[in-house]
């Protein structure tokens, strides 16, 4: 009988792991903290609504979702956001300013929309001007996005572009994140073409072959996923609740997992968990690896999920939300409307919002109860889009450590990763800190790990 092949974590990388294991004849046991799976991705239905309490989608370019969703059945479920109204403002001097067409992240791509744009001084439209003449250039190492930016587009396309944009994903801090990692597309403009925009402009947009929304999810929510998932892998996967409390060697070719007070054996133990969590399991098998995977940094954010009554709403909602550059902040970085970006997931009659806290401000914030916080989020909202009314229902999301960062010398440091890991055979890295942050970099990372995981019958 072959030891099982255990799973830590059963968010949508460990979940997809086991899911792709079964494709190729492979039992696991998923061991999961909470009693729900999901990890991050976690659907409410509230009021004929469907509140997406961590990721509300994921980028279409990507396909390892779409392709997952085929493989599972569901691939009629897959709905696309709502592009024919994707505007997305950006806050300034207190007012929503609509980001110009055209901008491929801080990067015009249409003259006259960004020339007229109210977002930009009159020094940042010089400069877009004069960056069209850059000369090409190879930059020795990694170089944070702030050089990178700045060197192009100067300080206020930084503040009023770049971080904002960047927030929802990373917390962003331009400062630290790695141009490198974090934008490769436009380090390799830099080389190219000397100009950002002469790259953009020479760049096919990232954008799915034959057109299609710019973000997929799906009908019933993102938990459809899960769902899906849970159900497929029933007959394959066994599901244990419980905190795995270590992974350690049991010699050279296996593994044992500490979990309520039991210890099972394993010929390969999947961590599908975050960077700071594994580095805690992994603590006496491997100490360097241990050392080098709690070295990645992660930033926390808090979500808010908010229903109106539509009848006494006063705000149009003529686009997918706003962003709140550094200065203009007072508490939230970010709020989606729900009823633009995915029309289908409201009640008729119900206005959704989704509001974010990024750090700074949600670790300042998190002392903050519940009412307090969504007090300050209402204040916030009101404040920039001009209503007076309080919601109908409201429910905070809090998600600590949950985004990595990918600083400069990222890269670096996952190849040190990975030699180390060549070093515990058996021992599987899956999630979303070394090769991409979104759900379609955890599910393509799950199903490379799974391929690679080869159990003797
Ligand atoms: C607020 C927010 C919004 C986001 N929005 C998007 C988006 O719109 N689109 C997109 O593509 N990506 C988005 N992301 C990123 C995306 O959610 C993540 O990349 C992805 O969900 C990570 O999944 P995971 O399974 O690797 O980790 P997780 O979802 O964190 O799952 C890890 C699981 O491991 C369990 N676990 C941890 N330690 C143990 C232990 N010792 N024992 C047992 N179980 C354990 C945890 O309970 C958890 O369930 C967002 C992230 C955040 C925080």
């Amino acid at each position: 009988m072959p030891l099982p092949v255990f799973i830590v974590g059963g968010g949508i990388s460990g979940l997809a792991t086991a899911f792709y294991l079964k494709e190729r004849g492979i039992r696991s046991t998923l061991v999961e903290e909470s009693a729900r799976l999901g990890g991050l991705i976690l659907t409410d239905k509230v009021a004929g609504c469907e509140l997406e309490g961590g990721p509300d989608s994921f980028i279409a370019i990507k396909p390892a979702v779409a392709q997952l969703a085929g493989e599972l059945g569901i691939a009629h479920k897959l709905i696309g956001s709502n592009d024919s109204a994707r505007q997305i403002f950006i806050v300034r001097n207190g007012a929503l300013v609509p980001m110009p067409q055209g901008m491929q992240m801080m990067v015009p791509t249409k003259w006259r929309a960004a020339l007229e744009s109210n977002l930009f001084s009159p020094e940042t439209k010089h400069a877009f001007l004069r960056e069209r003449f850059s000369k090409p250039r190879q930059r020795s190492g990694d170089f944070s996005i702030r050089e990178l930016v700045v060197d192009h587009f100067g300080e206020e396309s930084l503040e009023y572009l770049t971080e904002p944009l960047l927030s929802g994903v990373y917390g962003g801090n331009a400062s630290a994140l790695s141009a490198r990692s974090v934008l490769p597309r436009f380090v390799e403009w830099e080389e190219q073409f000397g100009s950002l925009i002469r790259g953009a402009q020479k760049s096919t947009p990232a954008r799915k072959p034959g057109g299609g929304s710019f973000f997929q999810s799906f009908a019933g929510g993102m938990g459809t996923l899960v769902e899906a998932l849970s159900d497929a892998i029933a007959d394959s996967c066994t599901f244990l609740q419980a905190k795995v409390d270590f992974v350690n060697r049991d010699g050279m070719n296996a593994w044992n997992v500490g979990a309520n007070g039991q210890t099972f054996a394993a010929s390969h133990v999947v961590l599908a968990c975050a960077a700071h969590q594994s580095a805690r399991l992994i603590a006496q098998a491997d100490p360097t690896l241990s050392a080098l995977l709690g070295a990645i940094q992660y930033s926390s954010s808090t979500l808010v999920t908010l229903l109106f009554e539509q009848d006494q709403f006063t705000h149009a909602l003529n686009g997918f939300g706003f962003l709140v550059p550094q200065p203009e902040r007072h508490a939230i970085a970010a709020a989606t409307w729900i009823n633009t970006k995915f029309p289908s997931r409201v009640a008729p009659g119900k206005v959704a919002l989704r509001a974010f806290l990024v750090d700074p401000e949600a670790t300042q914030y998190d002392s903050l109860g519940d009412t307090q916080l969504v007090e300050l989020v209402c204040k916030d909202l009101k404040r920039f889009m001009g209503f007076a009314v309080e919601p109908s229902y409201s429910r905070v999301y809090r998600w600590p450590c949950s985004m990595p960062q990918y600083v400069v010398g990222h890269a670096k440091h996952c190849s040190q990763i990975a030699s180390q890991l060549e070093q515990n055979p058996g021992l599987h890295l899956v999630s979303n800190y070394l090769d991409g942050v979104g759900i379609p970099d955890c599910v393509r990372i799950a199903s490379v790990t799974a391929s690679k995981i080869n159990v003797l019958s």
